[in-house]
């Protein structure tokens, strides 16, 4: 995938720096607890696109 310039990247919600998840391909905000999906190498910061990082742990039910 093309490189993407992360120190570019800033949370639309808190415009803090965003970490770079290269295992699961997303953002991750750590001030707020919420991912932002990379679709097609293009990070989709949109906070109503945003998923809460709780979701990343898995639920066993
Ligand atoms: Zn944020």
């Amino acid at each position: 995938m093309k490189e993407i310039l992360l120190s570019a990247l800033a949370c639309p919600k808190c415009h803090g720096q965003l970490q770079y998840d290269a295992n699961n391909q997303q953002l991750i905000c750590p001030a707020d607890n919420l991912v932002y999906a990379i679709k097609d190498n293009i990070p989709v910061l949109l906070e109503s696109e945003a998923k809460p990082l709780n979701q990343s742990q898995p639920v066993q039910e």
